[in-house]
């Protein structure tokens, strides 16, 4: 394999089916490669109740600082319905100059362009003045417990530190060089519910519709907006995500009502602070007795899920900007700094040190028929050699500077 070429690379990790949280090969297949470029690779699996064992691989090159990280994961979903599939998802089959197959974006495709981005900066000029290190999860399309966040923790265990993360999470909502991310939003989750008296709906004053509540309730949740966002963030968003009843009669009051929502949130808040504002409007909402005249305060509770994440920004302006330098030498466009989106593990690596994110073009992740450009393939293992080459220059620099 010329593990320069990111097509052969991709090739190789896409033929592995490791559907979370099976390794399926492609872990294995990642640690050949890296011993081919001298890395020492350090294989552990991780093990939680109630969760499935799975296997991770931290390797490095190298031993001195400074001390860049690439993160990412070898698991992807499932295939979903494989008859609607055009190529194999595991085949790896290229059609009309796309590479196909599940993982394709999502994210062996950034693991496999920073591997050959690595091959080509050794080849031209030997390895870099410093460490490079690859922390890869088995776990992040799962439930995500036995990686990334445990893996951190091991290895830090063992005396490793670092100084700069990448993060290769397809970044880019249409084309390669849209779109960097800096920081992301927080998510914290909660469930309401609603305590009425069950009754007949003839005789509404013999009973309490949970649902009157309900509807004032949620408004009040979702009314005024929490915030307007900030020059780095978009507005915190809060969703209902269902509101459930379970009463099949029409002519029965429910005795109960519960509503679940998730907000997404930016660094205006932290999950306790969010709580707290939360509950406050519940609790003035519940005094409102606007839909139930002449009752008392509804009757409700709300609990906050305990796994939340919290929002993060990064502030280190060398490694964003080295980064957004080589996105605009590469592809011309000048990359948005961003916060959108879901969570990722950068959220676990951002205790650690500075973490950015920049991978391929998302449209096709988790879909049937992933697929991937080989040009933007080649366009990415260009901005890792280019990203690559410049952190660490700008490094040696900063040094013989201070
Ligand atoms: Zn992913």
């Amino acid at each position: 394999m010329k593990l320069t070429d990111p097509t052969q690379t991709l090739a190789a990790l896409i033929r592995c089916p490791s559907v979370t949280p099976e390794e399926g090969g492609a872990l294995t297949t990642l640690a050949a490669m890296l011993t081919d470029l001298g890395f020492a690779n350090d294989r552990v699996t991780f093990s939680d109740t109630g969760t499935p064992d799975v296997e991770n691989l931290y390797s490095r090159l190298g031993s001195s600082g400074p001390h860049l990280m690439f993160a990412g994961h070898t698991d992807v979903v499932p295939v979903g319905d494989n008859s609607a599939w055009t190529q194999g998802p595991f085949g790896a089959d290229i059609v009309d100059g796309e590479m196909y197959g599940r993982g394709a974006v999502d994210m062996k495709g950034g693991i496999a362009c920073f591997v050959s981005a690595l091959a080509r900066v050794i080849e031209r000029k030997g390895v870099p003045e410093g460490s490079v290190s690859l922390l890869i999860t088995g776990d992040e399309e799962g439930p995500s417990i036995n990686g990334t966040e445990k893996l951190l923790a091991y290895a830090r265990a063992k005396g490793e530190h670092w100084d700069a993360a990448v993060v290769g999470e397809p970044t880019n909502p249409d084309k390669m060089g849209d779109m960097i991310k800096i920081g992301r939003r927080g998510s914290l989750s909660g469930t309401l519910t609603i305590e009425g008296v069950q009754g007949h709906v003839a005789y509404p004053h013999l009973a309490d519709n949970p649902l009157r509540g309900m509807v004032r309730l949620v408004d009040a949740l979702l009314d005024p907006p929490l915030d307007a966002g900030n020059e780095r963030f978009p507005p915190t968003n809060l969703e209902v995500t269902s509101i459930d009843t379970g009463n099949p009669a029409t002519n029965v009051i429910p005795a109960r009502s519960t509503a679940r929502f998730n907000i997404r949130f930016n660094d205006i808040w932290t999950a306790e602070t969010l709580a707290d504002a939360l509950r406050a409007r519940l609790e003035q909402a519940a005094r409102d007795a606007r839909l139930r005249e002449g009752r008392e305060a509804v009757r409700y509770s709300v609990d906050f899920d305990a796994r939340s994440s919290p929002s993060f920004l990064t502030r280190d302006d060398a490694l964003i900007g080295t980064l957004s330098e080589a996105v605009h030498a590469v592809t011309g466009q000048t990359p948005a700094l961003s916060t959108t989106g879901g969570t990722s593990d950068a959220r676990f690596i951002k205790d650690y040190c500075p973490v950015v994110e920049f991978g391929l073009v998302g449209k096709t992740m988790h879909m049937v028929d992933e697929r991937v450009a080989l040009s933007d393939l080649e366009s990415l293992t260009k901005v890792y050699e280019t990203f690559i080459e410049g952190w660490f220059e700008r490094q040696a620099a900063s040094v013989e500077a201070s």
